[in-house]
């Protein structure tokens, strides 16, 4: 079996201001008294903060990411941000295809695969996002759903180093809910067998994270199963006490 470095990602969606920054540097503190985290670090904050922020993660093992990207470089795509600017402005990767993006703006799987190339033209890791709603799951229709949702998001090419995929089940997403371990065992088996048969030996590296109301109390519980690679964290990742005792489930003593 591959042997791969978790990934603790937070997700801050549409909160924080310049202000915010306390929450972040609490992060980079903890990150320069452990020169090497037994996992990766990373902070998706709005993109208006990305500039402020990049200058106080420099030369830590915090990274910085982008919550969404367009799939052109530039052009006439009023209030829409590009893969290019988000690295240019100091991200390392972007969440595509997250479920509110989905769900509110309508994106197809091919809308989703078409932003994860555009995070590789510009150099970004694209973490995508899949995973099936409240209705989809009543009717058992999840193992059908995150397939359709990993066939069509990801495009060929990805590897383990461009690449990382999100299981979160949207109605688990900021509700306090969580599926069970042996569910969340089921769909990252189902979700490394698809990335083995069309990947190879790459799929087997890739990383699959787990996503859906993540706390300090749960991390050990759902993010040391054999195919969990780690979390993307919503709510939790806005305070950094939060964020950092994530964390702690891969062994590290990062305190806040
Ligand atoms: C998310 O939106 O990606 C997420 C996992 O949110 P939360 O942790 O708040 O459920």
């Amino acid at each position: 079996m591959a042997k791969r470095k978790p990934l603790v990602a937070g997700n801050w969606k549409m909160n924080g201001l310049k202000a915010s920054a306390g929450e972040l540097k609490k992060i980079v503190a903890a990150a320069s008294r452990t020169p090497k985290p037994a996992c990766d670090l990373l902070i998706c904050p709005p993109a208006s903060l990305l500039i402020p922020f990049s200058s106080l993660v420099k030369g830590s093992a915090l990274k910085l990411g982008g919550q969404d990207c367009h799939a052109k470089a530039s052009g006439a795509h009023t209030g829409d941000i590009s893969a290019e600017m988000l690295k240019d402005a100091g991200a390392k990767a972007v969440i595509v295809g997250h479920s509110e993006r989905r769900h509110d703006h309508g994106e197809t799987d091919a809308a989703v695969r078409a932003k994860a190339q555009a995070a590789w033209r510009a150099g970004l890791i694209a973490i995508i996002c899949v995973g099936e709603s409240e209705a989809e799951r009543d009717a058992r229709k999840t193992a059908t759903v995150v397939k359709r949702q990993v066939s069509g998001s990801i495009p060929d090419g990805a590897t383990s180093a461009n690449t990382v995929i999100a299981y979160e089940p949207v109605w688990a997403i900021g509700t306090g809910r969580t599926p069970t371990v042996e569910e969340v065992n089921a769909v990252h088996a189902a979700i490394r067998g698809l990335l083995n048969r069309r990947f190879g030996p790459e799929g087997e590296k890739m990383r699959i994270l787990y996503g859906g109301s993540v706390k300090p109390d749960n991390a050990a519980t759902l993010l040391t199963l054999p195919d969990v690679d780690g979390a993307l964290v919503g709510g939790a990742s806005l305070k950094a006490i939060d964020f950092l005792g994530i964390t702690r489930v891969y062994g590290n003593k990062l305190k806040s």
